[in-house]
């Protein structure tokens, strides 16, 4: 893949909507910790992943690092968010269609092309096609 690849706002907010069962435990953390920050910048004003953290105490408990029986890395956490929500929705998105594409159906309008809301779609958000 070109490293300059970047998800159009489209494909973005089709993917976020229909495929954030392809996060890992860490991403789905970051994901949190990002709305987290973004719902408490009005009183809380820092961006520090860790400080984005202390609502989830549970991460900061030994005995509940491991969610689901996976372990929650919060080193691999930060370094997922150190650049940005914008940066880290590039780079997951990177990461899915690079290693789970098999499970993404992007399915595009038979008549525009564009991407419809759901991978189940039969009809056109854009143009209005219904295909049904
Ligand atoms: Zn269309």
């Amino acid at each position: 893949m070109d490293d300059n690849f970047e998800a159009t706002e489209e494909v973005v907010s089709y993917l976020l909507a229909n495929y954030t069962n392809l996060m890992t435990r860490s991403e789905t953390a970051a994901s949190d910790s990002f709305s987290l920050n973004r719902k408490r910048r009005t009183y809380q004003p820092t961006d520090s992943p860790w400080l984005s953290f202390l609502p989830f105490k549970k991460y900061f408990f030994p005995d509940m690092y491991r969610i689901d029986g996976e372990t929650i890395n919060i080193r691999q956490v930060n370094a997922l968010m150190k650049d940005g929500y914008d940066a880290f929705i590039q780079n997951w998105i990177k990461r899915i269609v690079t290693e789970e594409l098999d499970k993404i159906h992007f399915n595009c309008c038979i008549r525009c092309g564009r991407l419809t809301r759901t991978p189940l779609a039969q009809q056109c958000r854009f143009c209005g096609y219904d295909w049904h």
